[in-house]
């Protein structure tokens, strides 16, 4: 792609050359004099983002001002002042910001006497001055970063700032600050927001033509809590009505309305509602319609013409803004996590840069269709449109309030018929701060233009050298950039393909592949040898709709039990000498089954598992990844002895070797990948293994031992057992056993570790998985909105029936409230139905008994009077074993006692000097799964770190997912025996050790000895 673009920007030398000098001279103006530079590029340098105080003054602004009480407050400072060294930082810089960043918190540290430890600097200083004293200069420091970077706390000082003094050079696109919706109330209230500014800026905007009028920026995320690519349908019926209003007030002031760019997989969705927008007859005519395209996608020269042809098709003109974007790190990560293909962006900066021009150029040739509007803050790039746009009236450009001020104004004042627009945040504080830390940060980075220009140490001619030239220059390692998604994890192992869900040719890919997979009703028996063994008959019916009956299964009786058993431990010596790579081969072959099969797999997880598309999609994954780290682990730990240190005339080694027969048991929950986890692990160490399913699920199990008898995995060596929990007892008395992989309830661990201990003969081991009351605890630094993301994931996704699934939210009480209202109103926004659709976020709970346990837990609760309850008043689809999400706020942690499994969120309260009993209550559960930890003090991460013995923590994220290999996962005390599965650890769990001694000196004495003499 990027030798496309190499050919289609061509380069003319004489306009390149202006190009340079303009670049250069405009570099040197930013460079001239300290008054020039805008604010960040002086922040950037007087604290460089890699250092510990760059990124403390940014975490520490980005949360202080939501924090409500004191006490956190101090904490945080403590946390995030105490460690810097403000003060050396400072020395040489002379800016009004600087200067007075640095006394807001460097004057804190010059109370102290010299020698103080960088520790004591805050606990030394509200000794002296109080904490009150310092928390008031640290939020001079935020108070003072808001002032420059927004343009005024509301729509009309903003509209009093933009007309007054140098201000008035710019046209303006004014931007409502803050998070995106994750409420109905929330979007109501940011579309009101737009509302009044819109109104306000159309007064203000005087008797200015399109283009130059004023405009607003609107993010569509703010204005629907739902704004997801899978939430189509309803993003279409909701949210298009909204983006009309608004646009036709705009339009009734003749205004500039732009749709800001967002993430990626929300592009093809942006488009339909700009399309769906666009239609309204109410907005023929108007040519102030715009949105931004992001040139660091590979996408967006499409987009480009896609833009063109719309506004063609409606004999009007669209206003473009081209930026490179802004959630470059955000999109990498995402592509890795969900395994796609190929990356959404370009992972070279100069091939952005260059994509940049190339869209540009596409803008341009459109004109009239399009009005090219330039976002940047690079003098390199202004000065290559400069040379490509020609007339000056028929494009802007644009920069951010507070960036790239002394760019532009050096520009201006040589091109004074060249208009630059200013995107304009308006909001309060408190609000502002999430968005300059994201600008910050993405600005702060080692390649962006705003930071290199600041650095004086980066000469002039660095940063004018063309992107076609870097890229043509680029050595092959870093002409391939970024590693792709695919290969994450090394050449050792490939990642597991997924599927962009935003990506609607890849969903609609998916969809297809899983109504061919749909097969009509199945028939599952046990498999002896390969061969179908008898049983009594039972219908299997699908928790979506509890009529359906979607096969059949024969539960095996105890002679065919043993007929398992026994068969399998005919067949362990001969695996057990099979080569671990041959073994590990076939693993590798079932993953790939598992890969060509995925759209039959879903499909029956849909029917039998009642699991949604995405937690399909997520458990084939890591069904696969299971098979390929397992493979790729014995080969790195048992496929060669390890020698051992020992005296000379000696050969010692350590080798590992299967136990024999392993059974495997597992539950309904992840019906392929923690069955084939375990038996994947089992088997590549060189175990038989007898598998049982949960007896929810024997079709899926049916179907994964099929695939892996397919992958040439031996019959006799995996045999599978369908049946319930007697059948799977009756399978650990027998005498053949060696080794037992479960994972399900506490209690039925517990009765298995009886069982076993109670057997005659060798001692048998257990790898035990079980449950945990998941806590996740929030203090007042956390961001609401993420706590909100990682709370709805954590509890509700799956339907709550995960074993790592939050069961306790622990709010610390200054917050709790708005915590709450937010969590309960974004849990109302979930769609509860048939996990087909995938618009539905919650499916069905596994079987009648599951929700009738559930719903006496939930009539238990009412009965003591705990509230609040069910969130939303969505109507549940009648036929299935639907359960909609509840919230119940308890008095305290020892209230849940045990674990309750399915969408059901505890809620407790806790005093901000409490922390410590708050831990020391949740320890007492005796569990340790899963926790979860949101805060922005890194003392508290490290002191929860080190107080609780969860086997998983998750800091600041969700608490479900573990990806195999990067989140070895399983639990302590009563929640299992580890190692953990998907660990480096599992594997030795299901061999028997070996350590071989041979004494090579035994015939002839010790040559080898004798030969390594030195001489002498
Ligand atoms: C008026 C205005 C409106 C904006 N509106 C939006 C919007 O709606 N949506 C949005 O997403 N952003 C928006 N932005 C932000 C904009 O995307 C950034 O400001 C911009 O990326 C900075 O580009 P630059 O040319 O100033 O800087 P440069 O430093 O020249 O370029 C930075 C760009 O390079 C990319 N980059 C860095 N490293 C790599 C790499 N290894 N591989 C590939 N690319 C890399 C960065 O992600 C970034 O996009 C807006 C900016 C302005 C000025």
């Amino acid at each position: 792609m990027v030798g496309r673009l190499l050919q289609d920007v061509p380069q003319d030398e004489a306009a390149a050359a202006r190009a340079d000098a303009l670049a250069r001279s405009l570099i040197e103006a930013v460079r001239e004099g300290s008054g020039l530079l805008g604010g960040v590029e002086e922040l950037l340098h007087a604290w460089s983002l890699s250092t510990k105080e760059g990124v403390a003054l940014m975490v520490l602004a980005e949360s202080l001002l939501r924090v409500p009480d004191a006490d956190t407050a101090d904490r945080l400072i403590e946390d995030k002042i105490g460690h810097g060294q403000w003060l050396e930082q400072t020395s040489g810089s002379d800016t009004f910001l600087i200067q007075a960043a640095a006394w807001a918190l460097g004057i804190t540290a010059r109370m102290l006497g010299p020698g103080e430890t960088p520790e004591g600097i805050v606990q030394g200083l509200a000794r002296r001055v109080g904490m009150p004293a310092v928390r008031v200069a640290a939020r001079q420091v935020v108070k003072l970063m808001g002032d420059h970077f927004v343009m005024g706390e509301t729509i009309t000082a903003a509209l009093q700032r933009a007309a007054s003094g140098e201000a008035r050079r710019y046209r303006y696109s004014y931007d409502m600050l803050g998070e995106g919706a994750r409420t109905r109330v929330d979007a109501r209230k940011y579309l009101v927001h737009y509302q009044q500014a819109i109104a306000a800026i159309g007064a203000a905007a005087g008797k200015q033509k399109l283009p130059a009028r004023s405009g607003i920026s609107v993010k569509l995320s703010a204005l629907h809590p739902r704004y997801e690519a899978t939430s189509v349908a309803r993003v279409l019926a909701e949210l298009v009505p909204d983006v009309i209003a608004l646009a036709r007030a705009a339009r009734a002031h003749e205004l500039n309305f732009t749709i800001d760019a967002e993430e990626a997989d929300r592009l093809e969705l942006s488009l339909d509602v700009i399309a769906a927008v666009l239609a309204d007859e109410q907005l023929a005519g108007w040519d102030g319609f715009g949105l931004a395209i992001q040139a660091y996608q590979k996408r967006a020269l499409e987009v480009i013409d896609w833009a063109r042809d719309l506004a063609q098709s409606m004999s009007r003109r669209l206003m473009v803004r081209l930026v490179k974007g802004a959630y470059w790190d955000t999109e990498v990560k995402r592509a890795q996590e969900r395994g796609l293909a190929d990356y959404p962006v370009f992972t070279r900066k100069s091939a952005t840069d260059l994509n940049y021009l190339a869209c540009a150029q596409r803008m341009l040739a459109a004109r009239p269709l399009i009005y090219p509007q330039f976002a940047t803050h690079n003098a390199l790039t202004v000065a290559a449109l400069v040379e490509l746009a020609g007339d000056p009236a028929s494009f802007e450009f644009q920069r951010l309030h507070g960036m790239g001020e002394a760019l532009y104004r050096s520009l201006l004042e040589r091109r004074p018929d060249i208009a630059c627009r200013v995107y304009a945040p308006v909001g309060s504080h408190r609000d502002l701060l999430a968005y300059l830390v994201r600008r910050l940060l993405e600005n702060g980075a080692n390649s962006s233009f705003v930071a290199q220009v600041a650095d004086p140490d980066v000469p002039i001619a660095h940063l004018v050298r063309r992107p076609q030239e870097r890229l043509a220059a680029a050595a092959p390692e870093q002409r391939r950039g970024l590693a792709p998604p695919p290969s994450l994890y090394g050449e050792h192992r490939r990642n597991s393909d997924g599927v962009e869900l935003g990506d609607r040719k890849a969903l609609a890919g998916l969809l297809h592949e899983i109504a061919v997979g749909r097969s009509g009703p199945r028939r599952a028996a046990s498999l002896i040898d390969g061969r179908p063994g008898k049983g009594s008959e039972r219908s299997v019916f699908s928790p979506i709709d509890a009529r359906r009956e979607i096969g059949t299964v024969a539960w095996a009786d105890e002679d065919l039990a043993d007929a398992a058993m026994e068969s399998a431990a005919r067949a362990f010596a001969t695996w057990n000498e099979t080569p671990v790579g041959e073994r590990a081969a076939r693993l590798t072959r079932l993953a790939d089954l598992l890969q060509d099969r995925r759209g039959e797999i879903i499909a029956l997880l849909q029917d039998e598992g009642g699991r949604t598309l995405d937690d399909c999609l997520s458990e084939v994954r890591e069904a696969i990844d299971f098979c390929r780290y397992y493979a790729a682990e014995a080969r790195r730990t048992l496929e060669r002895s390890e020698k051992l240190p020992g005296p000379t005339g000696e050969d010692n080694r350590l080798r590992y070797r299967g136990r024999g027969v392993v059974v495997c048991i597992s539950p309904w929950n992840f019906p392929l990948a923690i069955f084939l986890g375990q038996i994947a692990a089992a088997l590549v160490a060189g175990n038989s293994v007898v598998a049982k399913p949960a007896e929810q699920t024997p079709l899926i199990g049916h179907l994964a031992i099929g695939l892996a008898h397919e992958a040439a995995i031996p019959r006799e060596v995996l045999q599978l057992v369908l049946g319930d929990g007697a059948i799977g007892a009756h399978l650990l008395k027998h005498r053949a056993l060696a080794g037992v992989a479960f994972t399900g309830s506490g209690e039925t661990a517990a009765a298995i570790n009886r069982g076993l201990a109670a057997r005659e003969g060798p001692i048998v081991p257990l790898v035990a998985e079980t449950g945990g009351i998941n806590a996740m605890v929030v203090d007042a630094t956390a961001l609401p909105e993420q706590v909100t993301d990682d709370v709805l994931t954590s509890s509700f996704r799956s339907a709550g029936q995960r074993c790592s699934a939050l069961r306790l939210l622990c709010l610390q009480e200054d917050i709790a409230d708005r915590c709450l209202e937010m969590i309960a109103g974004a849990a109302a926004e979930l769609r509860i139905g048939d996990p087909r659709d995938p618009a539905s976020h919650i499916g069905p709970v596994i079987d009648g008994d599951a929700k009738a346990a559930l719903e006496q837990h939930i009539a238990g609760m009412r009965a003591a009077g705990i509230g609040p309850g069910r969130i939303g008043d969505q109507a549940l689809p009648p036929t299935g074993h639907y359960v909609a999400p509840h919230i119940f706020e308890i008095a305290g942690v020892d209230q849940l006692r045990r674990e309750v499994f399915g969408p059901i969120l505890h809620v407790v309260r806790w005093r901000a000097r409490e922390l410590d009993r708050l831990l020391a209550d949740l320890a007492a559960s005796g569990y340790g799964l899963t926790f979860g930890l949101q805060t922005r003090i890194d003392a508290s991460i490290a002191h929860a770190i080190r107080h609780l013995n969860a086997g998983n923590i998750y800091v600041n994220r969700n608490m479900i997912g573990a990806v195999v290999g990067t989140q070895p996962f399983g639990g302590v005390g009563l929640s299992g025996t580890g190692p953990k599965a998907g660990g480096p650890n599992y594997l030795r769990r299901f061999t028997t050790e070996q350590t071989i001694t041979i004494n090579t000196a035994a015939a002839g004495g010790n040559a080898a000895l004798m030969a390594s003499l030195p001489t002498d």
